[in-house]
């Protein structure tokens, strides 16, 4: 994994009041801030990013959205695009989490509009993709990730691909304490690299950096750091607590 710089991003999901975000924010550049050999990334609710990103400015830390739309302005009441969070200090963008699929109907078409408004945007996507618990049972993990990347990944080129992060998170295991085991997420990792060489080209699966999410703590991510093709982490619980997020980053 010699290019692939290991990523560790924190998602705070609807967790956090202006104040506790730059608190947290604070404490974690105080323990995080000068990470080098791992890039960290966190995504704190929208209402926080400016406020976290005058903390973060300094650091090594980048800021991330949890959500945009696809349009760049425009009467779409309650809405915020992808130019308005990167004024606001994003440079990366979360698309198609399973909980925005599940609760607020995102399909792989609207993450696609969505993909293509963050680049467009200057922004890097970390685009989620991952089977629900009936989908692995009726051993249709491979056929859900092949749908949701071709679909999601339509129309893009080799340039474009080459910003993006992919995030593979399996629905079963997102904040229920069930970690994928090493050799259930390396398989699903192997899979999607392969996707990639033979959707894009070699060069790009070698360079596209794979994240596993679900359930991510200290306790295990040195072993899922291990795999070949885990290139980091998008951890949601236990990236609130700026100790605990920390003990991930430093896995090493
Ligand atoms: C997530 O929100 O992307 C996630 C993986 O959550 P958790 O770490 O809490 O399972």
């Amino acid at each position: 994994m010699e290019n692939r710089r290991p990523m560790i991003a924190g998602n705070w999901k609807m967790y956090k009041t202006c104040s506790e975000a730059v608190a947290a924010a604070r404490s974690l550049v105080a323990l995080a801030g000068d990470a080098d050999g791992v890039e960290v990334m966190i995504a704190p609710p929208f209402t926080a990013l400016t406020g976290v990103f005058d903390v973060i400015r300094q650091s090594n830390i980048y800021l991330g959205a949890q959500n945009l739309h696809w349009e760049a302005e425009g009467a779409y009441t309650g809405e915020v695009s992808g130019q308005m969070i990167y004024s606001a200090g994003c440079r990366y963008v979360i698309i198609g989490h399973s909980e925005r699929r599940q609760y607020f109907g995102e399909t792989d078409e609207s993450v696609n509009k969505k993909i293509r408004a963050a680049l467009a945007a200057n922004l890097r996507p970390v685009i989620c993709v991952g089977e629900s618990e009936s989908e692995r049972e009726a051993e249709k993990t491979f056929s859900t990730l092949d749908k949701q990347m071709q679909k999601g990944l339509e129309g893009l080129s080799l340039d474009q691909m080459d910003s993006a992060v992919i995030a593979y998170e399996p629905v079963w295991a997102i904040g229920t304490g069930k970690t994928a085991t090493p050799g259930q997420a390396q398989a699903v990792h192997e899979f999607i690299r392969k996707f990639l060489a033979d959707r894009f080209e070699e060069t790009t699966a070698h360079k596209t950096r794979i994240l596993y999410g679900g359930s991510v703590k200290p306790s295990n991510i040195a072993e899922l750091m291990a795999l070949p093709d885990i290139d980091g982490a998008l951890v949601g619980g236990a990236s609130l607590d700026p100790e605990t997020f920390n003990n991930i980053i430093q896995y090493r």
